[in-house]
């Protein structure tokens, strides 16, 4: 039985979906605000909700999975005024790199990006229905959500309207009737991009697309958001009161789930910290898979302490499980015939037992991960008598933990060489540095164009190169 974190009712709630007879899930995960590259925090986020979406397949639910992509904001305005570029220029950009990022941390359990600018004529609808019902107002700068409508406001955060106010931290802003009033509209100011509305040129605020886009594809009630901890307040509060308002159901969502933080030396990782990875950063020190085992080493709710040592270790222990993968792999072709043994099925099975409950332990990666420890220790001691029969049925079940954890894909699919592959890469990139500094740039430019030709793009900067598969 697969129990769950509920940040709403604040304890371990059994899983029951809305549509559990049916077989069905309905997720939503908040998805980036795209204005910069995807960082460590992201990839902490969705690496998390992609293992999550992932084992809820395995236990043979239908899941249909959204996020949503922030396309339209103050960052992404300010970015484009900053850089002299257009607004959609920006946001069109870093979204492809939010993809790109993703692909290569194997995240791909998303069914529905939906971007919010695609989302407008739901978003202005929404509005329309909460003035309708007399929970918006519109001012000189744009329409509100009056949250003194809306008493059980601050229920997922635990938090009570006087106390907010007391702990004050919000814009000030004298067209609102109360100070948590949020927008759900913002008029144009000259120049900034905008869409027509009922309400005169302007944009949706950051909260409204998320239920707007939630209700077209979701219904007005389904089962999971997911998100980061920062999340809860005031943003997953603001979307309980908007979608409760504007439908009269309760719950909204019935299991909000939320990951912790990435910190370094105890402090939240922030650009203003300067204590600050993007995912291309790490992906030049390790390879994705390593960041992905290293993000997974820790239960999702739990606050990360990220470090370059951690991230090596990672990566180590990665291909230790690598190597013991690969050597497997050879003994399912060209091991020994053989009845299987019993002892060595149970254990398997055994095992098989322990890794689903630690997952159906509110998806406990660090415990699964534990459990894969102890296949790998079970493979090295059984690998001089195992039988081909055997090491298919122990490889068997490593596939389907890995159909969820998503670590091994490139050694199954026999990229087996690529700690050599990685050496080579080194090898020329130094040869072709040395030709540089003597000036035999010919040369040069040829290693980089052959290698074009074989999908290897080196990218240089200053005087580092570095390569990737493109
Ligand atoms: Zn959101």
């Amino acid at each position: 039985m697969l129990r769950v974190y509920n940040t709403l009712t604040k304890k371990m709630d059994e899983f029951h979906p809305i549509h559990e007879k049916e077989n069905r899930i309905y997720m939503f995960v908040c998805g980036p605000t795209v204005y910069d590259y995807p960082h460590v925090g992201h990839a902490r986020s969705y690496v998390a909700y992609d293992v999550i979406a992932k084992y809820l397949r395995y236990k043979g639910w239908s899941l249909f999975y959204i996020q949503n992509i922030t396309d339209i904001d103050d960052k992404i305005i300010n970015r484009a005024n900053e850089t002299g570029k257009s607004w959609d220029e920006i946001a069109r950009t870093y979204e492809k790199e939010y993809h790109k990022a993703m692909k290569k941390l194997g995240v791909d359990a998303v069914n529905l990006y939906a971007r919010a600018t695609e989302h407008i004529p739901e978003i202005i609808d929404q509005i329309k229905r909460l003035m309708e019902k007399g929970y918006a107002y519109e001012t000189s700068d744009g329409v509100y959500f009056d949250i003194t409508k809306f008493p059980e406001y601050g229920k997922l955060s635990g938090q009570k309207l006087e106390d907010l106010q007391a702990g004050a931290r919000i814009e000030v802003n004298e067209n609102k009737k109360h100070p948590y009033d949020f927008a759900l509209w913002k008029k144009a100011k000259p120049g900034e991009p905008s869409w027509p509305s009922p309400w005169g040129p302007g944009r949706p605020g950051w909260h409204i697309e998320d239920t707007a886009i939630s209700e077209r594809y979701l219904g007005q009630q389904y089962d999971i958001h997911g998100g980061g901890m920062d999340l809860i307040f005031p943003h997953h509060e603001c979307e309980i009161a908007q979608m409760e308002a504007v439908s009269g159901k309760k719950p909204f969502v019935r299991y909000w789930l939320h990951n912790g933080f990435i910190e370094v030396n105890g402090e939240k990782m922030s650009k203003s910290l300067k204590n600050f990875w993007t995912i291309d950063d790490v992906l030049k020190r390790v390879r994705p898979e390593a960041l992905r085992y290293f993000l997974l080493s820790t239960q999702y709710h739990s606050p990360i302490d990220f470090s370059e040592e951690a991230l090596m270790q990672a990566q180590k222990t990665w291909e230790g499980l690598a190597r013991t993968i690969r050597k497997l792999k050879k003994l399912t072709e060209k091991g020994k015939e053989g009845k299987p043994r019993q002892e060595i099925k149970e254990e398997l099975e055994k095992l098989g037992k322990a890794w689903e409950e630690a997952m159906d332990d509110d998806f406990n990666t660090p415990k699964a991960l534990a459990v894969l420890h102890d296949w790998a220790t079970l493979v090295n001691r059984e690998y001089d008598g195992m039988s081909r029969e055997e090491a298919k049925q122990a490889l068997e079940l490593l596939e389907r933990w890995d159909s969820v954890l998503t670590l091994f894909r490139p050694v199954f699919q026999g990229e087996s060489d690529e700690e050599l592959v990685d050496g080579l890469m080194q090898v020329l990139i130094n040869v072709r540095q040395k030709l540089r500094e003597e000036k035999k740039f010919d040369l040069a430019d040829r290693i980089r164009s052959e290698l074009g030709k074989l999908g290897i793009q080196l990218n240089d900067k200053g005087k580092e190169t570095s390569w990737e598969r493109v």
